[in-house]
């Protein structure tokens, strides 16, 4: 899952993808409203963390923008204690969710699941198809109760597909929520990984549950 941050202090913003990049998602970071808000418009984020002060543009004016312009994104608010009134606006004006600085790094990856697995429209926030069944909280994967060692970028491959499973993957749609904007597009790293998972969670078990979809991409499902 990609996460964009839109945060001008250099130090919060590096502390937030630390730790989110230790979780396996994708992070971009933008330390200016209007870059920020290019790069929403852009890409399909899952979820946006979004600072209210901001140089460029300030946050309130970023996701009022983002929702006039449709950018369905889930979007996480970051405000200072004292500013109750913007947190009410932000929530009014499309935001998702808040948080106040400073915060416990604990309580911004909780908030993140949460509106993960809520826009994922699944209230348990496992994710399983057929026998396998990986943990956003544990990051524990198995397949037939058997325990499976991912590397981080299987693990974010793996968690992408489950929750689209059933779903058309095509390789856009897998570098644009797995990768970071620094990835090559002009490489075969998907199809490489999609094998990589393959001889992880397919090789010793039946049935398959990754799918060639000729000509368009991949498929995560049950055979049933
Ligand atoms: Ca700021």
């Amino acid at each position: 899952m990609r996460i964009l941050i839109v945060e001008d202090e250099p130090k919060v913003a590096s502390f937030i993808r630390r730790a989110l990049e230790e979780e396996n998602y994708a992070v971009d970071v933008s330390p200016d409203g209007n870059q920020g808000f290019d790069l929403a418009r852009e890409v399909n984020y899952d979820l946006i963390i979004l600072d209210l002060m901001l140089p460029g543009q300030p946050g309130l004016g970023v996701l009022k923008a983002l929702r006039t312009a449709k950018v369905k994104s889930p979007v996480l608010i970051l405000t200072a204690r004292s500013e109750v009134d913007q947190r009410v606006k932000g929530l009014d004006a499309g935001a998702d969710d808040y948080l106040t600085k400073p915060f416990a790094i604990e309580e911004l990856l909780a908030r993140t699941r949460a509106l993960l697995r809520r826009a994922g429209g699944d209230p348990t926030g496992v994710l399983q198809v057929d026998d396998l069944v990986l943990n956003p909280v544990t990051h524990e994967v198995t397949r037939g109760g058997r325990r499976l060692e991912l590397t981080a970028k299987e693990y974010a491959l793996l968690e992408y597909f489950l929750r689209n499973a059933g779903r058309v993957l095509t390789r856009s749609m897998i570098s644009e929520h797995v990768w970071d904007i620094d990835f090559d597009t002009f490489t075969n790293v998907i199809d490489v990984y999609i094998r990589y998972l393959r001889n992880k969670i397919d090789r010793e078990h039946e049935p398959s549950l990754i799918h060639t979809v000729r000509g368009s991409g991949y498929m995560l499902k049950a055979n049933t």
